[in-house]
């Protein structure tokens, strides 16, 4: 045991050792390589709900998901797929999904029968598109729409006669175009499908060669499941207290949000946040335990964090208690690497209320205290602040291990764990009395990721599908707001950069640095517009 120093264990009564092995036997069980990293939708993250939901109920907590039991389902739109229904044979030879051809979610679905050569275009017939050259003539500009100027060939095409529009490109050498899930564009009444390399050698290094085609296209929804596990202690009460910590991790890194550049692994996520989660446990046994009567008590872990809050803005969005009457939120990600010797505990939220204030001390016997003002952060807090309720958000801060796989439960601070525990129940021990706490809006939230050194200020909307990024919420005196968006805007370009998702998204703001002037391309309802923004 990395921090257990003699003389801190001794100082431990018995109460808190029981504390300290329930954490490690919690951080233990929801790390383990078992759980392959609790992606969210994943088995792993199913182990990780069962087990959670079992352990409310040990607890004694009431149930508050869905139909009586403790867990609440929410979807994730992942965009559409290619159904199994579909296919794509060339002379007799059957086409593989993805790997050999992929349709453009704005060609039409159906079936195509015929035959072709993919030098003729003729009235009625499917006619060939390389995009050898529109990649050319586009190379230097690397935000190029892509799908854009494919889809308006399409289009010239259907004009003329095409019966179905077959994409290729002619150089080998090229890199590969992939299968997009997404797309905003108005749909053609033609398909429209990629053919790649593979099958470009087998059929199309002769342009005059016969094809017998069949075709038949077919896309769905691909949704996935998540899982908040919830549980309530009742005391009749007017208000509630909330208290949650995300659960899901990353897996093996499958939705790009690690920063591991090694070997696919598992990312046990012991820190991020098995840690969190084993907190809200052990907190809500001691307020079980505890006379505190005048609030009632929500425990939530929630799924879906790593994907952008999903999980806490479907809870806030269908929330099992009324809003109106949720006192404060807690909040807690990565408590488990307090360092030694300093103990700083970083506690964000603090201009929420004013009640923070008046209740949390800047000194304290043994952490050091780092306040931060916003409601807003990278954690599920957030998507309370934005429905006007104060928040408080425990952070021990970063460290190598984050959104790696080195991240594991031996190298978490089990006694610094206890007392960040210990100093949650305190300060919610202070607030029995107090009523419902005045909420207050923040003045300068900070949101930008350490990966960028500009951010537009705004909340994006994780789980809008379209081209773009939707604006959730603008975020008062930052770039965005100044310039003049409204929540609620699709952003869809900055200066001649264009993006389909966040990712790209992400990509176009690493271009800028602070003090650069853009302008930005927006739509608001299906009105176009332009704003002159400064970073
Ligand atoms: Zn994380």
């Amino acid at each position: 045991m990395l921090y257990l120093q003699n003389a801190e264990a001794q100082k431990l009564k018995k109460a808190d050792r029981a504390i300290i092995q329930s954490l490690k036997n919690e951080v233990a069980f929801l790390s383990d390589d078992k759980l392959e990293g609790r992606r969210t939708g994943s088995t792993g993250e199913k182990l990780a709900y069962e087990y959670l939901a079992g352990q409310f109920s040990q607890i004694g907590l009431l149930p508050r998901g869905d139909s009586n039991t403790f867990l609440q389902a929410f979807a994730i739109n992942e965009g559409k797929e290619i159904s199994p229904s579909s296919h794509f044979i060339i002379n007799g030879e059957e086409l593989a999904p993805y790997k050999d051809f992929f349709p453009f979610l704005f060609g039409a679905q159906g079936t195509l029968e015929a035959f072709a050569v993919a030098a003729f275009k003729e009235r009625g017939s499917p006619w060939f598109l390389d995009i050898k050259e529109i990649i050319e003539s586009s190379a230097n500009n690397p935000h190029f729409d892509i799908d854009g100027a494919i889809r308006q060939q399409a289009e010239a095409f259907e004009k003329k006669g095409a019966s179905a529009v077959f994409v290729f490109h002619s150089d080998p050498q090229t890199e590969e175009m992939e299968y997009h899930p997404f797309s905003n564009h108005p749909v053609l009444n033609i398909p429209v499908v990629f053919i790649k390399q593979n099958a470009v050698k087998k059929f199309l290094h002769d342009p005059s060669a016969n094809l017998e085609i069949n075709l038949k296209i077919e896309t769905a929804d691909k949704i996935k499941t998540g899982h908040n596990v919830i549980g309530y202690i009742d005391n009749g009460a007017p208000y509630t207290i909330i208290a949650g910590a995300h659960f899901d991790h990353l897996g093996y890194g499958e939705d790009h949000n690690s920063l591991w550049t090694g070997e696919r692994a598992i990312h046990n996520g012991a820190d991020d946040n098995a840690s969190g989660t084993s907190l809200i446990l052990e907190l809500a046994k001691l307020i079980k335990k505890s006379k505190l009567r005048n609030n009632n008590y929500l425990f939530v872990c929630f799924s879906g964090e790593e994907l952008g809050l999903i999980g806490s803005k479907y809870f806030t969005n269908h929330p099992p208690v009324n809003l109106q009457q949720v006192n404060y939120m807690i909040n807690a990600d990565m408590v488990g690497r307090l360092n030694e010797p300093s103990h700083q505990l970083n506690i964000g939220g603090y201009g929420t209320s004013p009640a923070w204030g008046k209740i949390l001390e800047n000194e304290h016997k043994y952490f050091q205290l780092n306040f931060d003002s916003s409601g807003v952060g990278p954690s599920d807090h957030t998507s309370f602040y934005l429905k006007d309720i104060p928040v408080l958000f425990f952070f021990t801060g970063s460290h190598s291990d984050y959104h790696k796989p080195g991240d594991d439960a031996e190298k978490i601070n089990y006694i610094g764990q206890l007392q960040v525990i210990k100093y949650i129940y305190q300060l919610i021990d202070e607030t029995n009395n107090m009523g419902k706490l005045p909420f207050t809006k923040t003045k300068e939230p900070s949101i930008d990721s350490p990966q960028f050194t500009v951010g537009l200020g705004v909340m994006p909307d994780y789980s809008y599908q379209g081209e773009g990024v939707r604006a959730d919420a603008v975020i008062d005196g930052k770039p965005a707001q100044k310039a003049g968006l409204l929540s609620g805007d699709i952003i869809i370009k900055i200066d001649d950069h264009s993006f389909h998702d966040l990712t790209s998204y992400m990509k176009v703001l690493g271009l800028y640095k602070k003090g650069d002037a853009v302008k930005v391309g927006i739509l608001r309802g299906d009105n176009p517009m332009t704003f002159d923004l400064v970073f």
